[in-house]
């Protein structure tokens, strides 16, 4: 028995199997590759789901967690600490916003953007006590709690997890008639994924997202962009939405704002929004940790360099245009995506998502199936060209003609 298997085997006995991981089992790692328990390299081309688009263990970001470690790691939110504010004012400056909210998972920043709007939605809008009504997308994925599952329209993440939180309306991704049919006075947010990752990186139609921000400004409803997967460059822009000239009312951050280091999620919105709340409404004792600030600095001082935007962006038309030719040739159906981040549909004569990942992590590339039959592929921003093209070589023999 390998190191690995051993590794597994020990995991397989003692964890719920909430997780179906592929068989490798990652010992440390560097930049855009990982090396196994038995010292096998791999390059990584999930990047944990986009949180380490800076790969793994930047420098600049292990650098600010040493210092911060050495300093203060946590106070909880009943004192001060020296790095919040500088915190909440650059995040703010970045998203073009006024206040921030910390949290700490993704899922917790969805849950706040939740709270938040419906008690904007009494407070500030007037809409009449407990009938607030958010407006999700189908197909969409914000997280693993009881009340986002509720919204979720995939079986596998509700069944058996009821009675179901209300005040969700499900429209379909993409189609902005069904969106206007469904806004009436008690609608306090739209909530949607600027692209939609875990449904396999959709990208709504052209004008679709400019229509949303157009809809909920005249209906005063708050358009809540979930820029947990989508944002801090993966798409070759700080946000998603600014391919498409949009300004949304909240953004709510996560995964990369950590730096792959450590968990922090934000929602970050206007005066007016994050205004509503007074101390003891809400709130997390890890939220806006010390140690969390001082990662989540160094992230935003280096997206303002806009340096990895622009790798996103250069890189991610190398690799569109490379899986491109795959397409129609073996077993590669279509190709979506924007900047460096791409879902690859597989004809599942082929062999499944799974199967194919299986392959091509025995080839040394790591990349994670979704829904049965895509491939999902997020390098770190900072993978190399080669080393890109490398992977790239060995999708083309797994899945091309
Ligand atoms: N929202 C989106 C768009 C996501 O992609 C994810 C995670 O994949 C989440 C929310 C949930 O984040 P977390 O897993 O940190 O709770």
């Amino acid at each position: 028995m390998s190191t690995s298997e051993r590794l597994i085997a020990a995991s397989e006995a003692r964890s719920a199997h909430n997780y179906h991981p592929l068989p490798v089992v990652v010992a440390s790692a560097e930049g855009a590759w990982v090396t196994d328990a038995d010292g096998r390299r791999y390059l990584d081309m999930l990047a944990g789901y986009s949180a380490l688009n800076f790969g793994h263990r930047n420098q600049r970001l292990i650098d600010a967690a040493k210092a911060q470690l050495d300093r203060v790691t946590l106070t909880s939110r009943a004192f001060h600490h020296d790095r919040f504010g500088e915190f909440c004012e650059q995040l703010a400056e970045l998203c073009g916003m006024e206040m921030v909210l910390p949290m700490n998972t993704g899922a917790e920043a969805v849950e706040t953007a939740v709270k938040t709007a419906r008690k904007w939605g009494y407070q500030v809008k007037g809409v009449p006590d407990g009938r607030a009504k958010i407006i999700v997308a189908d197909n969409n994925f914000h997280g693993r709690t009881t009340t986002i599952v509720s919204f979720s329209t995939d079986p596998e993440a509700r069944a058996d997890f009821g009675p179901y939180t209300p005040g969700f309306e499900v429209v379909p991704y993409g189609d902005l008639a069904a969106l206007e049919a469904a806004v009436d006075d008690d609608t306090v947010a739209v909530l949607m994924e600027p692209i939609q990752g875990e449904a396999g990186v959709l990208v709504p139609p052209a004008g679709y997202l400019p229509g949303v921000r157009e809809l909920t400004r005249s209906r005063n409803v708050l358009m809540i962009a979930d820029e947990i997967q989508s944002g801090l460059g993966r798409t070759g822009a700080t946000f998603a939405l600014e391919h498409e000239g949009v300004h949304p009312d909240m953004y709510v951050l996560g995964k990369a704002l950590g730096g792959g280091v450590v968990p922090v999620s934000a929602v970050v919105s206007s005066r007016e929004v994050l205004g509503v709340y007074r101390p003891g409404e809400h709130g997390s004792t890890f939220g806006g940790n010390p140690l969390a600030c001082a990662v989540a600095l160094e992230v935003i001082a280096m997206l303002r360099t806009g340096e990895y935007q622009q790798r996103a962006k250069e890189l991610g038309e190398h690799l569109h245009h490379e899986l491109g030719v795959l397409v129609g040739g073996g077993a590669v159906r279509e190709v979506r995506g924007r900047g460096l981040w791409a879902g690859v549909d597989i004809d599942p004569a082929h062999g499944s998502g799974r199967e194919l990942s299986e392959k091509l992590m025995g080839r040394g590339v790591l990349v994670k199936d979704t829904h049965g039959s895509t491939i999902r592929i997020a390098p770190p921003l900072v993978v190399t060209k080669e080393d890109l093209d490398w992977g790239l070589e060995q999708l083309g023999d797994v899945l091309g003609g």
